[in-house]
């Protein structure tokens, strides 16, 4: 019998195919993600003894690691590095036993007490309590042309890519704190740099849009659309809708080397959701107060049930409360536990 409800939309043929991973261990509590979140389960699963074992994902460190400097993370006065911070967080977890792991969960079932977790389709792990913390990745906004030039010119994030624009021109797409954030981060880079904004004013915090306003090297198209990326290998160019859907619409031309995305994340939920209640735009419900999931035993912290704050220190507040919420439910359920 399939252990799994299928996730995926291959012939039924090739899904039989597939043989089902054996069991290779059973563990108290297995954590998905590896951001604040995740890592700050980690740490208190691990020193409330249920000898946690994480798996990291194909990000390791989470949406952290692509962020140059932090800023507004209590405790450093000076600021800290992203991933600076993700590797102490990490060190920090495995200090008290949690046994972090390389790779990514690629089907769940969550239907009996004893949850089951695919490992990069090869591995199954039982768990009595699973703490899921996979966290948001950035959304592209679904023209053909920007999944052609990914990575030849379009990129969703700033410090990962903007080295490679320095005295170059580029367009953000987007007026939230991402996007000002990553646009006066490339203006330190680039000669130029364009925010191309939907409507006529910004979403991001007065901070953030005075930080803007204050660079010169930044110009702001309000209510520009992209329509179309243009180049040939590499992005050369981006056809902009102005006005869009007014009387004076039309459609202009703007030469560019970069393009980059910031118009906000969509939450990592997918192979949860024919078990776990979501929203409609898939972020995960949890019971207020409480990081508890609709299934007994399976828990969500960090951005994969935030769409509000998404902060690094919410996310590691509500990882702690995943852990501590675990614990509770191991103390009450499971025999194991004692
Ligand atoms: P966001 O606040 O949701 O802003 C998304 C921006 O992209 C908005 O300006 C939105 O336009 C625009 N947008 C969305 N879809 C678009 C489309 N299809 N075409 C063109 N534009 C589009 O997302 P975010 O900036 O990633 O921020 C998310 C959260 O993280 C916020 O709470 C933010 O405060 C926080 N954050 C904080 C910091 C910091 O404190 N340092 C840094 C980054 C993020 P509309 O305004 O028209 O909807």
């Amino acid at each position: 019998m399939d252990l799994f409800k299928p996730m995926d939309s291959r012939p039924r043929e090739a899904a039989a195919e597939k043989k089902e991973p054996e069991v290779s261990e059973h563990v108290k509590c297995l954590i998905l993600g590896s951001g604040p979140a995740g890592y700050t389960a980690a740490i208190y699963a691990a020193r409330a003894n249920l000898s946690p074992v994480l798996y990291t994902g194909m990000e390791m460190g989470g949406q952290l690691t692509t962020t140059t400097e932090v800023e507004n993370y209590p405790g450093y006065p000076e600021g800290v590095d992203g991933p600076a911070m993700m590797e102490d967080l990490k060190k920090q977890a495995e200090r008290f036993g949690t046994q972090v792991r390389f790779g990514m969960a690629t089907r769940v079932d969550f239907s009996g007490k004893v949850k089951k977790v695919e490992i990069d389709e090869k591995t199954l792990i039982e768990a009595d309590t699973v703490i899921l913390a996979t966290g948001a990745t950035a959304k592209y906004l679904g023209l053909e042309s920007e999944e052609k030039f990914k990575g030849s010119g379009v990129s969703a994030c700033a410090t990962c890519d903007g080295f490679f624009y320095r005295d170059k021109v580029v367009a953000v797409v987007g007026g939230g704190d991402t996007a000002a954030e990553e646009a006066t981060y490339l203006a330190g880079l680039c000669r130029k740099v364009y925010m191309l904004v939907r409507r006529d004013e910004l979403r991001a915090s007065k901070a953030m849009q005075k930080r803007v306003f204050n660079t010169k090297n930044i110009e702001i198209l309000w209510k520009h659309q992209a329509k179309e990326l243009v180049g040939d290998k590499v992005v050369t160019g981006v056809k902009l809708f102005k006005n869009k859907g007014e009387p004076d619409e039309e459609i202009v031309h703007l030469d560019i080397d970069g393009f980059f995305l910031a118009i906000g994340h969509a939450p990592n939920s997918q192979i949860f959701r024919d078990y776990l209640e979501t929203d409609e735009t898939g972020y995960v419900i949890t019971v207020p107060g409480t990081t508890k999931t609709n299934v007994p035993g399976v828990f969500a912290c960090g951005d994969l049930q935030d769409k509000v704050y998404r902060q690094a220190v919410t996310a590691a507040g509500t990882g702690c409360m995943a852990a501590i919420d675990a614990e509770r439910y191991l103390g009450e359920f499971t025999p194991s536990a004692h």
